[in-house]
């Protein structure tokens, strides 16, 4: 028994069907088609209206790979709340070439797992579908996702929020969150600062950030942002690179954003014949970050605080981070930020370029890896 492609009857989609050779005494042998078993997808989605779609945002931590440039909002799959990390999704299998030993080979976008080994030949016998090794995990999803349009307003800043480094009360380890200031007008009040658990940034493609036109929406997922701005913090090389074989903006994740490396094994398409010149950590979030590089500033902020002056109250502490979007003129104050309470009152929120604990100055670099250490991946 073996695999074979074939165009649908009257569609275009390419069909799965399981096959087998016919040998008849005297004949030649005989391709027989027995049943299919699925359709391969396009790599480059077409916009879908199944009323089963919703738009949504996945991820999954432990990964190596992940796809958050995308074409379309809309996701297929079964999310039992509007948030949460037990959405089901089908897998979705696109071409991957062949095995080594010369075996066909799919990928399943939704899990990033190859398809095609005996075990998942054996199991397509048992359940009479293809099914990739990873099915059965659960995502984490949002489910209508916040959504900016980056050209629509004055002022936009993005960042990766993290547990606090320090504090006189207990600091909960937690995932990372986006979060998200929005000015209308410069110097106007914000008109949003909030956490997320996963945006959905749109912007125009005057600038072509990446190699397919077509791709105007990145989404902002909770491992995407923590790599990115671990990486900026440091010191990682960092780009982007678009796959060889599909085009699409390759995101390292796990291990592949820790190491910056060469050779690139692509998220979309299952195939990593992907060089870049130089090892790099590749994500798009990178030519995102640097459109406004040549506004990038940081400034230290000239204000300290002597928190032993506070001995009565609790505090809250954590270094400011480098923001993934930052669309403003202004510097990006890079310094400490304090929350101060008195009882139930929050008396001092600002950042300041000196902290004082204990007598000693706090160290940034230090606090950071508290924050980086604190967030659960
Ligand atoms: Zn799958
Ligand atoms: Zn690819
Ligand atoms: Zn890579
Ligand atoms: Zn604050």
């Amino acid at each position: 028994m073996f695999i074979e492609r074939r165009i649908g009857q009257g569609t275009n989609a390419v069909e799965l069907w399981r096959c087998e050779w016919e040998n008849l005494a005297g004949k030649p042998a005989q391709k027989v088609y027995l049943e299919k078993i699925g359709e391969e997808q396009s790599l480059i989605q077409e916009a879908q209206s199944s009323a089963s779609d919703v738009p949504a945002i996945c991820w999954s931590y432990g990964r190596t790979l992940g796809n958050i440039a995308v074409f379309s909002q809309n996701l297929l799959g079964q999310f039992p709340g509007g948030v949460g990390d037990d959405a089901e999704l089908p897998c979705d299998f696109v071409d991957a070439g062949k095995f080594r030993h010369g075996a066909e080979r799919w990928w399943c976008r939704t899990h990033q797992t190859h398809w095609g080994i005996k075990a998942d030949h054996e199991a397509l016998d048992r359940f009479g579908e293809m099914r990739c090794a990873n099915h059965t995990q659960l995502m984490h999803y949002v489910v209508s996702p916040f959504t900016v349009n980056v050209e629509d307003h004055a002022e936009v800043g993005i960042w990766c929020s993290m547990p606090a480094a320090l504090s006189s009360v207990e600091i909960r380890r937690r995932a990372p969150r986006i979060h998200v200031h929005i000015r209308q007008e410069t110097g106007a009040k914000k008109s949003m600062d909030g956490d997320f658990h996963a945006i959905s940034l749109l912007y125009n493609d005057k600038s072509r950030l990446f190699g397919n036109k077509d791709i105007t929406r990145v989404n902002i997922t909770p491992p995407s942002a923590f790599e990115f701005v671990c990486s900026l913090e440091l010191n990682r090389e960092m780009g982007c690179i678009n796959c060889s074989h599909c085009g699409y903006p390759h995101l390292d994740l796990g291990d592949f954003a820790h190491k910056p490396h060469r050779k690139h094994f692509c998220g979309n398409c299952g195939r990593d014949s992907t060089w870049s010149q130089a090892p790099i950590v590749s994500t798009p979030l990178k030519p995102l970050h640097d459109q406004y590089l040549d506004s990038l500033k940081y400034e230290v902020p000239n204000r300290e605080i002597n928190l032993d002056e506070y001995k009565h109250c609790n505090y809250t502490i954590w270094a400011s981070t480098p923001a993934i979007l930052w669309t403003a003129q202004r510097p990006q104050e890079l310094g400490i930020h304090v929350h101060v309470h008195e009882g139930m009152t929050r008396i001092i929120d600002d950042t300041f370029g000196e902290v004082i604990l204990d007598g000693k100055p706090l160290d940034r670099s230090t606090l950071i890896r508290s924050m980086i250490d604190r967030s659960t991946t």
